[in-house]
């Protein structure tokens, strides 16, 4: 019993926020690299709430989301959707993601994924500190954008991991932007999505494109 008592079989799990509007390769890619090189047992992908940060623009209802990265996600046996930011509602911050996802696991070991350039914003924030000892945090370099830890001395560099990920410059304004527009999103997003999004005329304005 003795071997049992200190952390037997603590799962490694990760957790990737995101708008997920809509949900492209260059997500699944990050989770499914980072999953590798980690050897996470699962990723939980985690659809925000009401996104405070893109007050500037509609984003689509948390229900499409949710769907779109449920079909994403739905053929790899270590991927998985949680529903706690949108069911708790009003604005997400990260901080309350880890404490809700957590919970549900007490003892699991949390590594937030996330894109440089959201990590940007993450570190700016006041009770940062606390984000730290509740997860590590994969950096995912993005075309497009630099990061550099050191300028952010409050950081516990043992708890922040930049990760290069294929280059994938997919973005969800890129790819709402060239459906609008008429240009195809077919392979930058699951075919499942592309369909979902035009069965549901997500981002309108748009003639049919075909493959
Ligand atoms: P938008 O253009 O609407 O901001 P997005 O493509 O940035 O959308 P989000 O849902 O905002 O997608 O991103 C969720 C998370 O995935 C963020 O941490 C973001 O940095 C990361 N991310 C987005 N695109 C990529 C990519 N191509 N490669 C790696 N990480 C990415
Ligand atoms: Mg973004």
């Amino acid at each position: 019993l003795a071997g049992m008592t200190d952390q037997p079989c603590r799962r490694r799990v990760g957790v990737m926020g995101g708008t997920f509007d809509p949900i492209h390769h260059g997500h699944l890619v990050a989770a499914s690299e980072v999953q590798g090189v980690f050897g996470l047992d699962e990723v939980i992908f985690v659809p925000t709430g009401a996104p405070w940060q893109k007050a500037d623009r509609e984003v689509s209802p948390a229900e499409h989301r949710y769907l779109m990265t449920v079909i994403a996600t739905a053929a790899n046996p270590r991927f998985t959707v949680s529903r706690v930011d949108i069911d708790r509602g009003g604005p997400t911050y990260t901080i309350d993601t880890l404490r809700d996802i957590l919970a549900a696991r007490p003892g699991d070991d949390l590594f937030f994924i996330t894109g440089a350039d959201a990590l940007t914003e993450i570190f700016t924030w006041r009770d940062a500190g606390q984000l730290f000892e509740m997860a590590q945090f994969i950096g995912c370099t993005r075309p497009g954008y630099t990061i550099d830890i050191s300028t952010f001395d409050q950081i516990p560099a043992d708890r922040v991991t930049m990760l290069e990920i294929p280059a994938l410059a997919i973005s969800s304004t890129d790819c709402r932007d060239r459906h609008r527009r008429g240009e195809p999103i077919w392979y930058l997003v699951p075919d499942g999505v592309v369909q979902y999004i035009g069965k549901h005329n997500l981002y309108p304005n748009h003639p049919e494109v075909s493959p």
